[in-house]
């Protein structure tokens, strides 16, 4: 199924303006490469903690990191999306293109939303430049998942309280080529992090450490 929604050019008469300072030039202030880390996975699998302990990790080292987090940019760019097919798929697309700025700024983006459907994730792969759109699977059993239900949303989808929930009454679409996949069940959050840090290492990305 074809969930993509072709997104119009509205505006005419606007001109791309190429840049005096490029990519490369920002790269090597830094002192590392821009890239973005797309976290996916069920609500409560641990994007969001390991997104931020990474980002932790990596600013302690001087690397310019930034997450972009599920209910905050809900809160603001996307405050007028809910949670409809539709919806899910305009949601990401606008994060899509956010991270890809983000990237060209340099950052080591770190984004953590449950971004369910793969033709969706696979749109935002194809608007970023090969090599700079790093899928990560954040798995944890879904009984997992449920029984730590940090904000009591499991719940509340199992009372009938919250339609279309990922996992329990709206589906998941495991990623079937995903960069890195961590298990959140079987290692703690550092080791988590660790992993997605050594990951940015291996793929020159960021210098060892
Ligand atoms: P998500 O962003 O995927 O909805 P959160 O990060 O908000 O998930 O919540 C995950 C919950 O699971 C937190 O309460 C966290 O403390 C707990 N948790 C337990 N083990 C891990 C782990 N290894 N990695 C990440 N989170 C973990």
């Amino acid at each position: 199924m074809v969930r993509a929604i072709m997104t119009q050019q509205k505006a005419t008469n606007i001109t791309w303006h190429e840049a005096h300072v490029t990519r490369a030039d920002r790269e090597e202030i830094h002192g590392h490469k821009g890239a973005t880390l797309w976290l996916t996975g069920l609500s409560a699998s641990g994007k969001s903690t390991v997104a931020r302990r990474v980002e932790q990790l990596l600013s302690e080292r001087g690397i310019f990191a930034y997450v972009l987090d599920g209910d905050n940019v809900r809160h603001g760019l996307n405050k007028d999306l809910g949670f409809s097919p539709a919806d899910r798929t305009e949601n990401i697309r606008r994060i899509g293109e956010v991270a890809k700025l983000f990237t060209d700024a340099g950052a080591i983006t770190l984004t953590a939303f449950i971004s369910p459907y793969r033709a969706d994730r696979d749109q935002v792969r194809a608007l970023m430049d090969e090599g700079d759109f790093l899928e990560v699977y954040v798995n944890a059993p879904l009984a997992v998942c449920e029984e730590r239900d940090p904000k009591g949303l499991y719940k509340k989808a199992r009372a009938g309280q919250i339609p279309e929930f990922t996992g329990i009454s709206a589906p998941y679409e495991e990623p079937e080529r995903a960069e890195l996949v961590l298990r959140t069940d079987q290692h703690d959050v550092d080791g988590n992090a660790m992993q997605v840090i050594g990951f940015l290492e291996d793929r020159g990305i960021l210098a060892r450490g």
